[in-house]
C-alpha cells in the first residue's frame, strides 16, 4: 500500500508515518529528514537548502522532486511509499503523478490530518523541547503555517476529490489517530 499523510506542521504526520512504517512494513519517506540529511552531510544541495529550512521556507520544487525520484524507483520501496511532508505543493503533487505513473503504482490512501493553529503552536512549542529542532522557534513556526496554507492547501483541493482521501481530525490523541487510519486500512 503506498499512503500519503498530509497536514499541517506539527499535525503528527511523522509520528503516524512511523507508527505505519512498522506495521505495514513500510518506508517512510519524509522530505524534511531527507533535506536535514543533506544540510547533515554538508552536500551541496545542504548549502543551498539550508537558510530556507531555518526560516521556515519551503526548499525549491526542483530540489525535493529531484531528491524525491530514487525512492519511488526504488524495487525494494515499491508498493511500500508511506510519504510524510510530501507532496507540499500543486507541483510536487503533479511530480508525484507523474512518477507513480512511470514506476506503474499508485497511491491508495490519502490522510488528512487537519488540526488547528492553536493545537500546532502547543505541539512544536513541546517537540521544540523535546528535539532542539533548529526551524522549530515561535516565528518559524508561524511562517511554515502560513506558508502551509498558502501552498499546501490547494493540494489539499487537488486531492480531496479523490475516493481515497480521508480527513481525520489530529487533534485526537495519538492512539485515537492511528485507530481511524487503521480502520481505513482493515489492518
Ligand atoms: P518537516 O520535517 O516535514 O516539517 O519539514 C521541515 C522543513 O523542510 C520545511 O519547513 C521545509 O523547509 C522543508 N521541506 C520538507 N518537505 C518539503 C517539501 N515537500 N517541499 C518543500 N520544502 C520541504
Amino acid at each position: 500500500m503506498n499512503i500519503i499523510l498530509f497536514g499541517p506542521p506539527g499535525a503528527g504526520k511523522g509520528t503516524q508515518a512511523k507508527y505505519l512504517v512498522k506495521k505495514l512494513n513500510g518506508f517512510q519517506i519524509s522530505t524534511g529528514d531527507i533535506l536535514r540529511e543533506e544540510i547533515k552531510k554538508d552536500t551541496d544541495i545542504g548549502k543551498k537548502i539550508i537558510n530556507n529550512m531555518n526560516e521556515g521556507k519551503f526548499v525549491s520544487d526542483e530540489i525535493v522532486n529531484s531528491l524525491l525520484k530514487n525512492h519511488v524507483f526504488d524495487p525494494k520501496k515499491r508498493g511500500k511509499l508511506i510519504f510524510d511532508g510530501y507532496p507540499r505543493s500543486l507541483d510536487q503533487a503533479q511530480n508525484l503523478d507523474i512518477l507513480l505513473k512511470e514506476s506503474k503504482q499508485s497511491i491508495h490512501f490519502i490522510f488528512f490530518l487537519n488540526v488547528n493553529k492553536e493545537t500546532i503552536m502547543k505541539r512544536i512549542e513541546k517537540r521544540k523541547i523535546l528535539e532542539k529542532r533548529s526551524d522549530d522557534d515561535l516565528e518559524t513556526i508561524l511562517k511554515r503555517y502560513d506558508t502551509y496554507i498558502e501552498t499546501t492547501r490547494p493540494v489539499m483541493n487537488y486531492y480531496s476529490k479523490n475516493s481515497n482521501f480521508h480527513e481525520i481530525d489530529g487533534s485526537l490523541e495519538i492512539d485515537q489517530i492511528t485507530a481511524k487510519i487503521e480502520a481505513f486500512l482493515n489492518v
